[in-house]
């Protein structure tokens, strides 16, 4: 309950001061950059552009900081392209089994590769054989390290209230589009509503926040 509240907490900061959004986005880009140049720094990892084993037979939860970003690339593909997401992304929510792609997965590429989480950006290998026979196996040991020495210590810097958007996390299945808009959304607990258009986030506010505020 804690958790939630200071989730809350948080958002109720976010729609009263909407650019902290700005401050989140950048301040997870600097984290992505930093966890990418170390996984750059191993040797002998096998993975490469186009080999996807890894995006089939799972849900991807990420960070609330990561998903603003998330959503901000989703927001920036072509229509046709998001359309394509949007069905596989319904589908997904009503079922999926260890062969389902990923629903951001296109032509075996990441659709929104630059923004993708920290779970798909430090999932690694040194086989592609039990990747591709989908035996499971211990995520190399750096991962650890990345987590201790980068992640962390990040997350330790951010002011207190902001925190629990770094730490916990949320599914891909929280993820809806708008068609009207033709955008993708999160919805925090029918709190507010989150998208973004271009480069700007947009903040909806939705029943709980007119019945907590006496809006109509
Ligand atoms: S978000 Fe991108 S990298 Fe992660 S599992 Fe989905 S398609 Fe793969």
């Amino acid at each position: 309950m804690d958790k939630l509240q200071d989730i809350f907490t948080a958002f109720i900061y976010i729609v009263n001061q909407p650019q902290i959004l700005e401050d989140i986005e950048n301040y997870q880009k600097n984290i992505h950059v930093k966890v990418l140049k170390a996984v750059h720094t191993q040797k002998g990892l096998v993975c490469e552009k186009g080999c996807a084993y890894c995006c089939y037979g799972w849900q991807v939860k990420l960070t609330f900081a990561e998903l603003f970003l998330f959503l901000k690339a989703l927001n920036k593909l072509d229509n046709s392209l998001k359309k394509e997401i949007v069905q596989k992304l319904e589908k997904f929510k009503e079922r999926y089994d260890e062969n389902t792609p990923c629903p951001f997965l296109i032509n075996n590429l990441c659709s929104v590769y630059e923004a993708r989480p920290f779970v798909c950006r430090t999932f690694s290998s040194y086989d592609k054989k039990l990747c591709e026979k989908k035996i499971t196996f211990e995520f190399p040991s750096f991962i650890e390290d990345i987590i201790k020495n980068i992640v962390i210590p990040m997350e330790n810097s951010i002011t207190e209230e902001f925190k629990i958007l770094f730490n916990t996390k949320t599914a891909i299945t929280n993820i809806q589009f708008d068609k009207e808009k033709e955008v993708f959304y999160v919805n925090i607990f029918d709190f507010v509503k989150i998208y973004t258009l271009g480069d700007k986030y947009r903040l909806e506010p939705l029943k709980l926040y007119k019945k907590l505020t006496g809006e109509q």
